[in-house]
């Protein structure tokens, strides 16, 4: 989707790239350098300086004691208070596994390890937010409170004043997290323990913590967008993708093109890596940079580091890794550049805390890919990356992942260490056509070859439950959680179009709107609908252009919910849509201008279309979803339950929303009472 693969607000900042808690680090020296200074001044200017010299010598004291205090202060922050003996819990995230699923597998014995943690302890649903997105959900999780509280209902969220669509995953705009309230894991309890983060979702910048933080997702490319990829070829044209299309220039044998760099948004975007791709055979090699890749045909290549500088005088270097593909298919050349990751172990800005572990990890496991959401689906749906070829770079992303995880249970004496995983949701999202039968993308091929991957995605999060409680080794609690359960994507729902249809939201002219809210006709339209399950009224005194007075918005909200739940689907006079619930029964009266009015929970099978999650609206009201793109979870919440597992029963949640303070509670505990 265009808003994917669009940086929306300035993101590169040409100051920055240091903390506010590394300023001690930076300052202490300094002040104990001038301090240094005035005190040889003092012992060799002697009489000169005679009539300021309790003056200097005050002031260097002073300097001295307030540069050591700093110094002690910024060590005293990064240090760790981790015990031997201490209490120790490992959170596992597995973003979207499906209960029946699991119970299924489980069954099958595909899951041996949630079979045994089941028995030990407690296995049961985990109730998700309203709507069941990650982004919501995880917040959830790590505030401990509603999205009336953290703030954040949609993976998409739109400026009321302007209309203005941005991503929810992280604030650009102030550089800070994008939900509000405490973290759990600021409990004093476990703050004392000691806490490892592990690509949390919306933990971008990374939050302070006792211990070590590795941001997720809400970390953007280098381009500034959720994953700009790059594709080149021979062939003279190719259908408009997400990503970059560039043509490759022939030099003799030689493929020439350039990779796009980052820029600073208001600035040209002129930054260009030149390379070029020498095929020989069954191998290509691509020499970017002065180094040289050797990349087989239809295999991934290693890390390729491409370094960019910007501004006039070339002063802001950014450093990038990515992995490129090539083949060749009808005598033309194809090259697939992933978009580019910062380099972790020189990252533009930090994205771990303390701010050098992004690098120490890169030292301990290899490069890794910083990337809040690395994996290439807009890629495969837009038919340029092979299944194939993205199930390898699951399999790479799956494996730094796990190599993560492994890396700190080996030093793990005490404390938090929650360690999140991807994996489950990318698979389920892109191969549910080939184990759903009535999936209108669904073959009998494709079930042959790729109905595995769901499962064995599966048997692989048993794989790292299994090893993480071996390195626990009965000491300490381990819970698992998933953020909400995957249903199928068969249907796709234009709902802006059916709000158009029931006369809540009018057009210029015509019957279709593009995207991105362009030909709405604010002066006749109360009601629009953004992201993927929200709609907005178009109130007045909020919007921008808005017409709905107060006192009509709670009839108008109920007018609204009542009609789209008696929607039916043509000839199958099915209900796509099964709940609506209105904003003020569920968040309270305290939610806010970026809040929607009415949220709309999909029945199993339905889902908002891309359109819709743009503001746009197609001619027609439904249709069928063909995409590779085909199980999702943007349903209605009460259908999707997460799962929820922990090897002790003292440690217990039933709503997402209360797994972090049960967590707090359990380090709160033993800590009066240890085992
Ligand atoms: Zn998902």
């Amino acid at each position: 989707m265009a808003l994917w693969s669009q940086p929306v607000v300035a993101y590169i900042d040409p100051t920055g790239g240091l903390p506010p808690s590394m300023w001690p680090v930076v300052l202490a020296p300094i002040f104990a350098a001038i301090a240094a200074a005035l005190f040889a001044a003092r012992l060799f200017a002697g009489r000169f300086l005679k009539r300021f010299g309790p003056v200097l010598i005050g002031a260097a004291v002073l300097l001295i004691v307030a540069g050591l205090l700093m110094f002690w202060l910024a060590r005293k922050r990064g240090a760790e208070t981790t015990k031997a003996g201490a209490v120790r819990v490992v959170v596992l995230g597995f973003d979207g596994l499906e209960p029946s699923l699991v119970k299924q597998y489980m069954a099958e014995g595909r899951m041996p390890n949630f079979s045994r943690l089941a028995r030990q302890g407690v296995f049961h649903e985990l109730r998700t937010t309203v709507p069941p997105q990650s982004p919501v959900a995880w917040a959830s999780f790590i505030t401990g409170a509603g999205p009336e509280k953290h703030g954040i209902a949609d993976f998409i969220v739109r400026d009321p004043k302007t209309y203005k669509l941005d991503l929810s995953l992280a604030d650009r705009t102030d550089m800070a997290v994008p939900w509000r309230g405490p973290a759990f894991w600021d409990d004093p309890a476990i703050q004392k323990a000691g806490a490892t983060l592990l690509r949390v979702p919306l933990t971008f910048p990374p939050p302070k913590v006792n211990g070590r933080a590795l941001s997720g997702m809400g970390v953007w490319d280098a381009r500034g967008t959720e994953g700009t990829y790059f594709f080149y070829s021979t062939a003279p044209d190719v259908p408009d993708p997400r990503g970059i299309v560039c043509r490759f220039e022939r030099d003799g044998g030689t493929l020439r093109s350039a990779i796009p760099g980052p820029y600073r948004v208001g600035e040209d975007d002129t930054v260009r890596e030149p390379f070029d791709l020498a095929v020989k055979d069954d191998t290509a090699e691509l020499r970017v940079q002065g180094k040289s890749y050797l990349l087989k045909e239809r295999e991934w290549s290693d890390w390729i580091s491409v370094e960019f500088r910007l501004g006039k005088l070339q002063l802001q270097k950014v450093a990038t890794v990515t992995r490129a593909i090539w083949w060749r298919s009808g005598g033309e050349t194809d090259l697939y550049v992933s978009p580019l990751n910062f380099d972790p172990a020189r990252p533009l800005f930090p994205i771990s805390c303390p701010p050098d572990y992004s690098a120490k990890l890169a030292e301990a496991i290899g490069t890794y890919h910083t990337r809040g959401m690395p994996y290439d689906t807009n890629g495969v749906s837009d038919g340029i990356l092979t299944d194939d070829a993205f199930l390898a770079q699951c399999e790479t992303i799956l494996g730094e992942n796990e190599r993560m995880l492994a890396h700190e249970l080996a030093r793990f004496k005490g404390g938090l260490l929650v360690a999140y995983f991807e994996a489950p949701d990318a698979a389920q999202h892109m191969y549910w056509r080939a184990m759903d039968p009535e999936h209108p993308a669904y073959t009998k091929e494709l079930a042959a070859r790729y109905g595995r991957v769901i499962p064995e995605c599966y048997a692989r999060m048993d794989g790292v439950l299994g090893r993480t409680m071996a390195a626990l080794g009965g000491r300490g609690a381990v819970v698992v959680l998933s953020d909400h359960g995957f249903a199928p994507f068969r249907r796709a729902v234009h709902l802006n179009s059916i709000l158009r249809n029931m006369g809540y939201l009018a057009l210029k002219e015509g019957r279709t709107s593009p995207e991105l809210l362009k030909n709405v006709d604010w002066s006749r339209t109360r009601a629009y609908a953004v992201g993927f399950n929200s709609v907005y009224l178009n109130l007045a005194g909020r919007e921008g252009e808005g017409i709905v007075r107060a006192e009509e918005s709670a009839g108008l909200s109920v007018e609204i919910a009542g009609k789209l739940e008696a929607f039916e689907d043509g000839p199958s006079r099915a209900y796509p849509i099964k709940k609506v619930y209105v904003a003020s029964d569920i968040y309270g009266k305290a939610s806010g201008a970026n809040m929607p009015d009415l949220i709309v929970g999909y029945a199993r099978g339905y889902r908002a279309s891309w359109q819709t999650s743009l503001g746009a609206a197609p001619e027609g009201l439904l249709e069928d979803n063909k995409k590779p793109w085909s199980g999702d979870h943007l349903m209605d919440a009460g259908d999707l339950p997460g799962v929820f597992l922990s090897s002790d029963r003292a440690l217990d949640a039933h709503n997402i929303a209360e797994v972090g303070p049960a967590v707090a509670k359990y380090f709160g505990k033993s800590a009066s009472n240890p085992k």
